[in-house]
């Protein structure tokens, strides 16, 4: 049978009615790509196996697809006519699409001047009424908070718990195609902490074995490693641009289970884990999505974490292509020629 989505894919681990429409862009089914030069660097003749799981290959290029389809489709079952979300951009994209194919109104509160543009442009295109407010994904995530409570309107933020049941597929994914055996260690960036919520529900589901988990923050945003709520978030990654994470004490919960990892990386770790990914391993992500990578690297380099003959997945969230700024900004210029042949052959010599 041809894919067609997760809650297809995994009906049997998600409590959805049965008779419940099924609201899908055939999501998820996303490669685990096996590290070509990555793993030798971080981990010289360790034997380690090193994979990312390409959540940007998603349709609306982010993971939060994966709970999108869930939250929908269940708010269509409920007879809701309206969603809405705060959203550093991926949640907002994503829920637009599915609105979208749902007929629902989509209504979005981001961060003014702190939404990549790949995100805003997918969102504007999609019809929802996208709405700026002038502070920031924690102030919006208050007030939608408030709004659902005073009005007939679905919230699908990760604090939904259709998305965590949608997010969950993800795990199940790794399990079977690491041939049906969870791995040793599952790192991935920590925002809103629905996702890491949601891959532990997962895998404990599952009972594929259970991984330790590493999860990372951004220095400038880092409200989990250091057990304060953070007033003013700053980072490059600004998925993960969150102060105070709505899903933190289940993250910490599922830290512990897991007897996993949290810690924080700066914007200069995380860049350069991005540059990494894109110039070793052919694989561009926005920067939010290259911190596992960057938590990986440095608790390998402080032996926190022993490589050795360890199977590791570290998670990439969304696509590069959400965020051609930062991309462009941080990247070696182009080199500039005239159209003649002469300079091209000066230029290679
Ligand atoms: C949402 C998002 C995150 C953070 O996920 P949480 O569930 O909020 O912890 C990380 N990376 C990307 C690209 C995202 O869109």
């Amino acid at each position: 049978m041809p894919w067609s989505g997760v809650i297809h894919q995994y009906r049997d681990y998600l409590p959805l009615p049965a008779d419940a429409r099924i609201i899908t862009l055939n999501e998820g089914n996303t490669p685990l790509v096996r590290s070509s030069q990555l793993a030798e660097l971080l981990a010289p003749m360790t034997g380690l196996e090193l994979f990312f799981k390409f959540e940007g290959l998603n349709p609306t290029g982010s993971f939060k697809d994966r709970g999108m389809t869930a939250a929908i489709s269940h708010a269509i079952y409920e007879g809701s006519e309206t969603i809405i979300c705060a959203s550093t951009g991926n949640t907002a994209a994503s829920a637009a699409a599915y609105a979208a194919r749902s007929g629902l109104r989509c209504l979005v509160l981001v961060p003014e001047g702190k939404i990549a543009l790949g995100k805003l442009a997918a969102s504007l295109a999609y019809g929802a009424e996208v709405i700026s407010i002038a502070g920031s994904f924690d102030d919006g995530l208050n007030m939608v908070r408030e709004i659902v409570n005073r009005r007939q309107i679905t919230l699908v933020n990760s604090i939904n718990p259709w998305r965590l049941e949608g997010q969950k597929t993800g795990a199940f994914e790794v399990c079977d195609q690491l041939d049906g055996q969870a791995p040793d260690w599952h790192c991935l960036p920590v925002g809103n902490a629905g996702n890491i919520t949601a891959y532990w529900m997962g895998y404990r589901q599952y009972g594929k074995g259970l991984p330790r988990l590493l999860g990372a923050q951004a220095a400038g945003a880092a409200p989990i490693v250091s057990g304060k709520i953070v007033e003013n978030p700053e980072t490059v990654a600004t998925a993960i641009r969150i102060g105070n994470p709505a899903r933190w004490q289940q993250a910490v919960q599922a830290l512990d289970e897991s007897d996993g990892l949290i810690t924080s990386v700066s914007d200069e770790e995380i860049l350069d884990a991005w540059r990494n990914l894109a110039s070793m391993e052919g694989l561009f992500v926005e920067p939010a999505s290259a911190s596992g990578l960057a938590a990986l690297k440095k608790l390998i380099k402080m032996e926190e974490i022993d490589p050795s003959n360890k199977r590791i997945v570290v998670v990439l969230t969304g696509h590069g292509l959400k965020d051609p700024g930062t991309a462009v900004e941080k990247a070696t210029k182009p080199y500039q020629l005239p159209a003649e042949i002469e300079a091209l052959e000066a230029y290679l010599a």
